[in-house]
């Protein structure tokens, strides 16, 4: 009978299957050639102890056991061409799985995505790093995939709901997706391989009758009477449905802009920011590993660290070890960071959002913009950024200790932000209050993180893209918004989810909420 096991192993063990399987035999104290197969369900690394171990959980199938395979499919869809038809604005995670999700019920999706598809967003992404120029509709926020295409693709989230993240994750694998990214605790895809999985949803989303329109930006939403009747586009336009699934991310100020001018209810929302800080990955490695070398079997080192300094939290936010910083701007005029990396994180830096939280009390400053008033605040320190770093894409950067002690660097080596830094007092850039939390909380990270205190560690700022600063209020059972029939404000954008599988998670919500008031 197979048997399920939960064993601690070294690295090296845990990455080589002969070697696992003689593991097993001896443990379990029968013959090698009686084992005849191994199926890793889950895989995490142990790394409180000096000597690291890796946590495996297995079940052994022995000689005439039928070994049970978990056979992943796509869910059967139906042909959707001469269904009734519900409008999805944004093709990012939360607006591709609602997509799905509607035709998976019987309804025609029709997807409406201000930016270019996913390889014609490439040219954009190279503009941006090279020449400086920002793309308002297609950037590392904008474009088919959403903010999260040209990522460190990380699919780990908060939700408790493992059934919910356990489907995302098995359509993800259904569409190309490593089957490997069911088994790590910590599982991540990789800037080289999301673009071709958001392809070939877009794809299948097409053959059963969907339709998806790039470079198609919403201007506006019709509303009669409290209920909505479609949208028109920035040529002008009209396209007509009684249901719009709104998708568009934390960074369409446009779509915030126009809600708050139509009096559609929507609310500041608190959010986080800071810098974004590069470490040499090695360094990363030999904290987290207490070792020089991380060696062959152990993956890049990510971290994880909050502390609360001045009764506030400061912690570190979408980490990508192996990576590299990227800018995210999607206006002229401002600068803002973010990371990604390639699936195997093989680039010599580790990167991470050093964030710290505000309230709603800390955007007082902006209060005339009522409801924008946390966007106003945002936008004023990626356009302060802008400036003082020489009005290019290039970011101020200060290296950590000299950001501390509130010394301007006298040089700035080069980091993997590619349109560069300039040397900057990074105090300039935020509000007092943020800039004390952040020189002192460095320096406390530093007590827990022996050697992360360092003037090695660049630091970019801001980090300002972490959440959305504004929340369109939905009912908690309808989904709907709270005054309009017919809408349903969705994903990140719209307060609702944090990353690529909770955003995910809330489209399929909303779609199903979508149909059952068809
Ligand atoms: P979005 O992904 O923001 O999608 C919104 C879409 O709407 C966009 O495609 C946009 O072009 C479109 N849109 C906006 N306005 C309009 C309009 N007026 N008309 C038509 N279309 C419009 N999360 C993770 O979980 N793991 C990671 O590793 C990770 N790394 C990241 C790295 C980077 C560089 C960035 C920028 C984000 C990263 N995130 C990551 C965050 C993640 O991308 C988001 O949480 C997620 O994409 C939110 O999904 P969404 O569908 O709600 O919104």
């Amino acid at each position: 009978m197979p048997k399920e096991l939960q064993i601690q192993v070294s690295p090296e063990i845990a990455a080589n299957e002969l070697l696992l399987k003689e593991h097993i035999s001896k443990l379990v104290q029968t013959p090698l050639a009686e084992i005849q197969h191994v199926s890793v369900l889950k895989r995490s690394i142990d790394a409180r102890q000096k000597s690291i171990k890796i946590n495996v959980k297995a079940t052994v199938y022995f000689q005439g056991d039928v070994i049970a395979e978990d056979k992943i499919e796509l869910p059967e869809y139906k042909n959707v061409s001469n269904a009734q038809e519900v409008i999805v604005v944004g093709a990012g995670p939360a607006g591709l799985f609602a997509a799905l999700q509607l035709i998976e019920l019987g309804v025609k999706p029709i997807v409406i995505e201000r930016g270019k598809d996913v390889r014609g967003r490439r040219r954009d992404l190279k503009a941006i790093n090279r020449d400086h120029i920002v793309n308002e509709d297609s950037n590392y926020c904008f474009g088919e995939g959403g903010a999260g295409t040209y990522s460190d693709g990380k699919l780990y989230t908060r939700s408790k709901k493992r059934g919910d993240v356990d489907r995302i994750l098995k359509l993800l694998v259904a569409f190309g997706a490593t089957p490997e990214i069911l088994v790590e605790a910590h599982p991540h895809i990789g800037t080289n391989k999301l673009p071709q999985i958001i392809q070939d949803i877009r794809d299948k989303i097409i053959e059963f009758g969907g339709k998806v329109l790039f470079e198609t930006r919403v201007t506006d939403i019709i509303v009669k009477s409290n209920e909505v009747q479609g949208i028109i586009t920035q040529n002008g336009d009209v396209i007509e449905a009684k249901k719009i699934i709104l998708a568009t991310g934390h960074s369409a100020r446009d779509i915030f802009e126009l809600l708050d001018k139509k009096k559609i209810l929507i609310e500041a929302k608190p959010f986080a920011l800071g810098v974004r800080a590069e470490h040499p990955q090695s360094l990363i490695d030999s904290i987290q590993y207490s070792c020089d070398f991380r060696g062959e079997y152990l993956p890049p080192a990510p971290y994880s660290i909050v502390k609360q300094v001045n009764g506030r939290g400061m912690y570190s936010f979408c980490m990508c070890p192996g990576g590299v910083i990227a800018p995210c701007a999607t206006s002229p005029g401002e600068v803002v960071t973010n990371g990604w990396s390639p699936s195997k994180r093989d680039q010599v830096t580790a990167n991470s959002g050093i964030v710290v939280e505000l309230k709603l009390e800390d955007f007082k400053p902006f209060a005339k913009f009522g409801a924008l008033a946390g966007m106003e605040f945002q936008k004023a320190i990626e356009q302060k950024a802008w400036h003082l770093a020489g009005k290019t894409q290039k970011v101020p950067a200060q290296r950590m200790i000299d950001f501390s002690q509130n010394k301007v660097s006298t040089d700035i080596p080069k980091t993997s932000y590619v349109p560069g830094t300039t040397s900057v007092e990074l105090g300039q850039v935020f509000p007092g209050f943020l800039t004390q939390i952040m020189r002192q909380g460095f320096q406390e990270f530093g007590k827990s993180m022996k050697g992360y205190f360092t003037n090695e560690a660049i630091l970019h700022a801001p980090e300002s893209r972490t959440s959305s600063p504004v929340r369109i209020p939905r009912d908690n059972f309808t989904l709907e918004h709270l005054q309009i029939k017919g809408l349903y404000p969705c994903g990140e954008g719209a307060g609702y989810a944090g990353g690529i599988i909770s955003a995910a998670i809330d489209g399929e919500k909303c779609a199903i909420k979508c149909v059952e008031s068809l």
